[in-house]
């Protein structure tokens, strides 16, 4: 780890408070000197349409507070975000709306992206991806504000600045992904190379209000009560996977496919303040399926398929499902039909835990068989 982070530490939404936040920061990273006239992308967390109080998407008042700065400086903020589920403007609305972002951008504090287009960006040097779908609003963008907000995943464990940016590929090409690299490294992997590809040039995480357990969508809000900085968002995500996961954190999806990069993951502990790690004791994170990996590279398909209905994690659909139809819409594998409820095939289940992530009624749970847990 080489760059820098900065902690602050702020317990609500107060724009006021924030905006003060912002400017140090903006001052600490030598932004204020490059913003004006500039177009700002404010790459925020828009899973899906929510309301701000479930801490699903990056909060609407901490969106205010950096676009007032990014205008103080002379910058001109918009806000983009391609949800899970098909990218189009209907639906951007309907996200923006739920999410509380419609209002602000209303009374003309930042301007909302409704380009639904995509372009090709190239990626060489990528591990997995040699090029991306990419959506046309980076292209307006002189510089990119990463706004992720601080969630625990179901697949990679933790939701941050490096998984923010998948965001940036549209709708549901984000499910060809999950089909092609199915391990978790793999997908790791991918999102790095997006990274290389598309580098944000500050990430500002919203770490004030969170999601531990059955994140990013399922689980159970929680008070970081803090707001984190950093030009690298590689560094960033170490020192919160540290925060969440303590010791483990190396052996973890995204810290070691960084490590596999020859990219040190070790850090001197002392950068992060006591009153950080205060409030970040005890937190849930989901299991790691270490299955993954090991069922995939050491036995074949037939086999390894038998094996996994007793090892592996499986979504399970539960009684309140509403046959809303959203998990089959985004299932890269297509194995879930609408009837009554939902109904997975599991079989052909590629175990991405997209329909977890993306049910809006927290009706699809991971559950882990007895042997697994036994197992690994
Ligand atoms: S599981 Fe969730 S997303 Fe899927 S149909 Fe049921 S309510 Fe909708
Ligand atoms: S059923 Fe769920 S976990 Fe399985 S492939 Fe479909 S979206 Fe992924």
């Amino acid at each position: 780890m080489s760059g820098n982070i900065s902690f602050y530490k702020q317990t609500d939404y107060s724009i006021q408070d924030l905006q003060a936040i912002i400017d140090d920061i903006f001052k600490e990273y030598k932004l204020i000197d490059n913003l004006d006239g500039k177009k700002v992308l404010l790459k925020v967390n828009l899973l899906m349409g929510k309301s701000p109080d479930e801490a699903i998407t990056t909060n609407p008042d901490f969106v205010i507070a950096v676009a007032r700065t990014i205008k103080k400086y002379g910058g001109q903020p918009y806000l983009a975000d391609s949800p899970g589920g098909p990218f189009n403007k209907t639906a951007l609305k309907f996200a923006y709306s739920k999410s509380g972002y419609i209002e602000p951008a209303e009374a003309g504090e930042y301007e909302l992206n409704y380009n639904t287009e995509y372009y090709i960006v190239e990626s060489p040097e990528g591990y997995r991806a040699k090029s991306f779908k990419i959506c046309s609003f980076v292209q307006e963008a002189d510089l990119i504000i990463n706004l992720p907000k601080l969630k625990t995943h179901g697949l990679t464990l933790y939701t941050g600045a490096i998984k923010n940016m998948f965001g940036l590929v549209p709708g549901i090409t984000k499910a060809e992904y999950h089909l092609k690299l199915q391990k978790i490294n793999d997908f790791c992997h991918m999102l790095l190379d997006l990274h290389e590809a598309i580098t944000p040039d500050l990430t500002i995480m919203d770490g004030i209000q969170g999601m531990e357990g059955d994140g990013p969508s399922s689980g159970i809000t929680r008070q970081f009560n803090t707001v984190i900085a950093s030009r690298s968002a590689i560094d960033l995500d170490i020192v919160v996977s540290y925060l969440l996961r303590k010791d483990k954190y190396k052996k973890d999806p995204l810290p070691a496919a960084i490590s596999e990069r020859g990219i040190p993951v070790d850090f001197d502990k002392k950068i992060i303040p006591d009153w950080v790690k205060e409030y970040f004791n005890d937190v849930k994170t989901p299991k790691v399926d270490k299955t993954s990996n090991l069922i995939d590279r050491r036995i074949p398909e037939p086999i390894s398929k038998f094996i996994e209905q007793f090892i592996r994690p499986k979504p399970v659909i539960l009684d309140n499902c509403i046959a809303c139809g959203i998990c089959a819409e985004n299932c890269p594998a297509e194995v879930i039909i609408i009837k009554e409820k939902a109904e997975i095939d599991l079989s052909g289940c590629i175990r991405c835990f997209c329909c977890q992530e993306l049910c809006p009624h927290n009706a699809v749970e991971i559950k882990y068989p007895l042997l697994g847990k036994i197992l690994f």
